[in-house]
């Protein structure tokens, strides 16, 4: 377990300029409405990214609090240090592989290589046999997405030895289009996958992140790999979001003032005031991975404060004219992402998707986790 002091928050409250709230329930309760609807399957964590930005420590952490045993990282180096935090048990899969030269770092650390390739496979291979040691080890087959994986022809010719001193874990697979339910490509990247795999040894398989987790059964095989729904993004664009919100961002006021009619606000007067209005600036920009091109809103006491102008880097300017005069001091914190402005939300408005934002959320906050 970690301690409270090992936590990076980051700089103190009193130093920064946002806070970043992260509710470690709230992901312990989206793990458990994802593995509630699978039937016979396993449900892991994907933690790469450091926990798609909200920290893969104290995320990795309260999830296996609640029973998760499999993990997944992009990078060997996300693995050897969530392997220092969750100590020996838990299973990590490396998602990427291990490049040429980190094996022994891998294997020391007890990664289980994602093989993409027979060239990783024999990598892999090469280091269990010079060390004498059995490795785990992930099969990813290209079942249609063309990104990570053994092609068809490689799957064919492989040879049995290939796994020689290998215990071959999973053979898995990732879907392209999950996130579009009606789209045929789920089905034929399905059917692609089981063919491929029958030609392997036999192992436990795996095919769904989040989104495929609600096509149904058919495709949950023997382990479910969501990432992005456990940390609150809407795993069914366009429809209702199952999934419980995990991030509070909220940035403090730095100063307020009043403004007459006909004043332009910000970087090249892209907003110019038609009446008097107070306005307030606030203490968060784009380096702070807020997107320049979303201009949203803030909130405050129920109240929407619009942007007013360009977000800068390190500030935004807000229309506080719907609160009264003294309501809004230095230091008072506005809320920006929350359950009235989601991420989802402020992924559509500034045309990414809710992966980006939260990925992109920035060093500079002071950070609270709550729950555990
Ligand atoms: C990132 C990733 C996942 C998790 O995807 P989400 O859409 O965030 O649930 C699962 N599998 C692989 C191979 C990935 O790269």
């Amino acid at each position: 377990m970690i301690r409270m002091r090992d936590l990076p928050q980051g700089p103190t409250l009193e130093q920064a300029g946002a806070v970043l709230t992260i509710d470690l329930g709230a992901i312990r309760g989206n793990y458990r409405a994802l593995r509630d609807r699978l039937d016979c399957a396993t449900c892991s964590a994907v933690v790469k990214a450091d926990g798609y930005g909200l920290g893969a420590a104290e995320v990795a952490s309260a999830l296996r609090t609640e029973g998760c045993k499999v993990f997944f990282v992009a990078h060997a180096a996300e693995g050897i240090s969530l392997r220092q935090t969750l100590g020996g048990g838990p299973e990590i899969y490396v998602l990427n592989g291990v490049h040429p030269g980190a094996e022994d770092d891998c294997a020391t650390a007890g990664l289980t290589a994602v093989a993409n390739s027979t060239a990783q496979l024999a990598a892999w291979r090469a280091a269990a046999q010079r060390r004498a040691q059995r490795l785990s080890v992930a099969v990813q087959v290209d079942s249609g997405m063309s990104r990570l994986g053994m092609a068809p022809v490689e799957i064919e010719n492989i040879d049995r030895t290939a796994f020689e001193g290998l215990d071959l874990k999973l053979v898995m697979s990732h879907l392209a289009c999950a996130d579009e339910p009606a789209n045929p490509a789920n089905e034929m990247q399905r059917e692609a996958f089981d063919a491929l795999r029958r030609k392997l040894p036999p192992a436990p398989a795996s095919l769904v992140n989040s989104s495929g987790i609600f096509l149904g059964g058919a495709f949950h095989h023997d382990l479910a790999r969501p990432g992005a729904a456990l940390y609150g993004v809407n795993p069914t664009p366009g429809e209702r979001n199952p999934m419980l919100q995990v991030v509070r961002l909220e940035a403090k006021v730095i100063q307020t003032r009043d403004l007459a009619a006909g004043i332009g606000v910000g970087y090249g007067y892209s907003f110019r005031t038609e009446m008097p209005l107070r306005a307030a600036t606030i203490a968060l920009g784009y380096a702070d991975g807020w997107p320049r091109r979303a201009s949203a809103a803030a909130w405050y006491g129920g109240k929407k404060l619009p942007f007013a102008g360009r977000v800068s880097m390190d500030s935004i300017v807000l229309d506080v004219s719907a609160l009264a005069p003294d309501e809004l001091q230095p230091g008072d914190l506005v809320e920006l992402i929350g359950s009235r402005q989601t991420v989802d939300d402020l992924a559509m408005l500034s045309g990414t998707i809710g992966y980006e934002i939260l990925t992109g959320l920035g060093r500079r906050f002071h950070r609270r986790y709550e729950g555990s």
